[in-house]
């Protein structure tokens, strides 16, 4: 048995600090799969998150992910993003997609059963809310461990991380 099978496999369900749910369809997850790192020499990987504000509500459904791409660089306990590359995914879906499927943050697998950000990681998140573009107050920042997947939202006015809680 590997640890993989104690991730979650049906969709998952944030809440929101003041609201609304974060819904990770099944898909999604069956994608990041592959990468979790149940092996001493699976490297960290990683990537952005993509999807829709649900209209007339707070709820938000992540319909893509961008995968470990060429120019990304990865370590067992690092791993750093090439810009150019995922951001031209995230430029097409958001035109595929009639403007609908936005950039909404990241996501990366660590080493450890029950995730928790890294100083580093921190800095980073706080970063992407300063320098990155995106339409709204908050960005989510998703790691996954070899057990649990859990997930942060940034409040870019208040300059704050907050762990969600799974419904
Ligand atoms: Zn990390």
């Amino acid at each position: 048995m590997s640890v993989t099978d104690n991730l979650p496999t049906n969709q998952i369900v944030y809440l929101r600090p003041k609201g609304g749910r974060v819904l990770i369809p099944e898909v999604i997850l069956a994608s990041i799969a592959p990468y979790v790192q149940n092996s001493w020499n699976k490297p960290e990987a990683g990537g952005v998150i993509m999807g829709r504000y649900i209209k007339d509500c707070e709820d938000i459904v992540v319909d893509k992910i961008t995968l470990p791409m060429l120019g990304d660089k990865s370590g067992r306990f690092s791993f750093f993003r090439n810009k150019k590359s995922h951001q031209k995914v995230i430029d097409h879906e958001w035109e595929a997609s009639n403007y609908t499927c936005t950039y909404l943050g990241g996501w990366h697998t660590h080493p450890e059963p029950v995730p928790t950000p890294s100083f580093v990681d921190k800095n980073d998140w706080k970063r992407n809310m300063k320098q990155d573009f995106f339409d709204s107050n908050c960005l989510f920042f998703m790691i996954v461990g070899t057990a649990e997947i859990r997930l942060w939202e940034g409040n870019k006015h208040k300059n704050s991380l907050t762990a969600l809680n799974r419904i």
